[in-house]
């Protein structure tokens, strides 16, 4: 095949450059790269560094210039429509919390004063020690009690802009007293209830019934109540926000409207707001399809603000209203290119290479071993379909038969070992296709390999798992080779859900993903890409596999390889998950060396090999919760 084909046939398969963005590409030698930087080599030097997979690793880079799009887009947008005010973006630290994430976004968002946004106390107390600009906004968004409160007025009292969102109408009063005891004026907003409702697997944030926001009549009391306490000059931000992903792109333009005509209602009634804060939703094309499709959108980032700032602006010019400040909430459009999980597939999961030969000659053999056997001997090109059909149905008749004592357990290992020869055959042929034609999609788990990773679903995809959301899955090298092996992938849990089925297709959902052979002495890594917003904190210790190891990669033109891995942060060892579940690791060696001590007495085992043996647990106590390569 010519370079230009292969690289085709690969982008058919990965759709690199569809989710990449820009982001990601193929380099010359075939590796995975982002920025220039070489994917592959990153890796080689995390293992040399004996840092072992699976690795979350975060490219700075990416953070960064998601940031300054981000910011320089609305910059742009906002000149070319004349709009009066300005974009003051805040980062919603849910999305990721990680420490370093944080500090970049705020690094990189400085000219523009991006500020923050928190929705529990831990963040909160984040934030306020993370965002010294006095001009950027640190919005406070979820349930609020009076300590919460408390800590965002100590905020006001640094002289910093922290909005306390009222997300029901009882914070507000708590507010207003507090404030009054403290002695500092607030700075308040309010979400509004909208009646629209977004689309897609995060949808429920909006609509009539949705958990949070202040319906119109609790927005009107707060003003009146506000007015009433002299207080109605610290109104002055309106929020909404309908739901992460937002897929569909009239939604977005229908929420902008209806926030907006609360604005320009409330403004005609002399609440003096300067920030319309539409919150989230700004979604990512992780298939890349550009689709309504649940894991994509069908707008981009230029869409997004054109219809926020041409949309404010139409319906404020229409009313004689000045046209506000304008806040996004964006999480997932900034965090999620900037990491990737990496891990090796250690083992190909295949259970057809196990065929029972020791079969005695069976006299009398059953009429559905019989039948196998020939189906195998005859089979051919031009009857596939039928040959294989006809194995299923053998293979089926196989199984009940055997529930039944017809057949015995000799029958049906030489039935199963021709139905796997057979399907085989078959994978063998389709691995020469472009994909699995039609006729044999369904069966595509008997005529496809599992490829075992070293990574859990549940620590790392918590959103594939909960939600079946895609993400992009490509191996990091061997990209100018064609993969020949159609896989699903599955996890090292002892859950049957720790699997990944379904991957991103153009649109469409596949069952299997083409991946390349295994060859013995050459580790094969796959990347699972785009897993930088909400998977880095929501994964949970399923099987007490623990947080993963983490490298922090920043570009750099001076290095030979153009890149420095600057922090590692370890993940858990297994005395730390074994810990948080309330165990005592040190007791849990102590006892096992007494019982070992008793066998030594008892001449059970030498001394020596006793201590080796405890000596090996307790190595294995701090040691990390993933298979180890060797
Ligand atoms: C989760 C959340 C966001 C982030 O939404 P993304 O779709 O990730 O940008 C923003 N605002 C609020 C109030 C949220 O709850």
């Amino acid at each position: 095949m010519k370079d230009l084909d292969v690289n085709k046939y690969i982008e058919n398969i990965y759709h690199i450059e569809r989710w990449g963005q820009g982001h990601f590409k193929v380099n010359q030698k075939g590796n995975l790269s982002t920025q220039d930087l070489d994917i592959y080599q990153v890796v080689k030097e995390i293992v040399e560094h004996n840092i072992e997979l699976p690795v979350v690793v975060r490219f700075h880079d990416i953070l960064r210039s998601q940031v300054i799009t981000l910011n320089e887009t609305f910059n742009k947008i906002i000149n070319e429509a004349g709009y009066k005010g300005i974009y003051r973006g805040v980062y919603p630290i849910k999305v990721n919390q990680m420490r370093e994430v944080v500090e970049e976004i705020l690094d990189a968002g400085a000219p523009y004063h991006f500020g923050l946004e928190a929705g529990s106390k831990a963040e909160l107390l984040s934030v306020l020690s993370l965002n010294h600009d006095k001009e950027s906004l640190t919005v406070l968004n979820g349930y609020k009690d009076r300590e919460f409160l408390k800590l965002a007025l100590l905020g006001r009292k640094l002289g910093k802009k922290t909005v306390v969102v009222i997300e029901q109408y009882s914070e507000l009063l708590n507010l207003i007293e507090l404030a009054r005891e403290m002695d500092v004026r607030p700075l308040i907003g309010i979400r509004a209830r909208l009646s629209v409702v977004g689309s897609g697997k995060w949808s429920n944030s909006g609509g009539d019934t949705a958990k949070f926001g202040l319906t119109i009549p609790e927005i009107l009391n707060a003003l009146h109540y506000l007015r009433k306490n002299d207080y109605l000059d610290c109104l002055n931000l309106i929020h909404f926000h309908v739901g992460s992903q937002i897929t569909n792109i009239q939604t977005i333009k229908d929420v902008v409207s209806e926030g907006t005509r609360i604005y320009t209602e409330l403004k005609k009634l002399g609440a003096p707001i300067e920030y319309l804060d539409v919150g989230g939703g700004l979604g990512v094309d992780y298939d890349g399809s550009q689709s309504t499709h649940d894991s994509s959108r069908n707008y981009n980032l230029e869409n997004y603000i054109s219809d926020i700032v041409y949309g404010v602006k139409q319906l404020c010019d229409l009313e004689g209203v000045e046209h506000p400040n304008i806040v996004t909430e964006s999480g997932r459009f900034i965090t999620a290119p900037h990491s990737c999980l990496i891990t090796e597939v250690v083992d190909k999961i295949d259970y057809r290479e196990n065929e029972y030969k020791n079969a005695v000659n069976l006299n009398d053999e059953h009429i559905l071993v019989k039948n196998i056997k020939e189906l195998w001997r005859d089979i051919s090109e031009e009857d596939r379909q039928e040959s294989f059909n006809d194995a299923l149905a053998i293979k089926k008749d196989g199984d009940n038969a055997f529930k039944l004592g017809v057949i015995s357990i000799e029958e049906k290992a030489v039935i199963e070992t021709n139905f796997w020869k057979i399907c085989d055959w078959l994978k063998n042929k389709i691995g020469s296709m472009d994909f699995i034609p039609e006729e044999f999609e369904n069966f595509s788990d008997k005529l496809s390999s599992q490829y075992l990773c070293n990574f859990s679903v549940f620590q790392s995809l918590p959103d594939h798992w909960a939600i079946g959301q895609l993400i992009p899955i490509v191996p990091i090298s061997r990209l100018l080779e064609l993969p020949t092996e159609q896989c699903s992938i599955v996890d090292i849990t002892c859950d049957s859900d720790g699997k990944i089925d379904q991957f991103i297709n153009g649109g469409e959902i596949s069952r299997t993903l083409r991946l390349h052979d295994l060859k013995k002495d050459e580790p094969y890594y796959i990347g699972f890409f785009l897993t930088g917003a909400y998977q880095d904190v929501m994964g949970d210790m399923h099987n007490l596999f623990g947080r993963v190891n983490e490298v922090h990669v920043f570009s750099d033109d001076e290095d030979a390889n153009g890149f420095f891995i600057e922090t590692v942060v370890k993940g858990n060892s297994n005395r730390q998950v074994l810990s948080a579940m309330q165990y005592n690791p040190d007791l849990m060696a102590y006892s096992l060396k007494k019982e070992m001590d008793q066998k030594v007495t008892e001449k059970k085992i030498p001394s020596r090999e006793g201590v080796k043996l405890i000596n090996f647990y307790e190595k294995c106590l701090e040691g990390y919760t993933y298979l180890k390569n060797n």
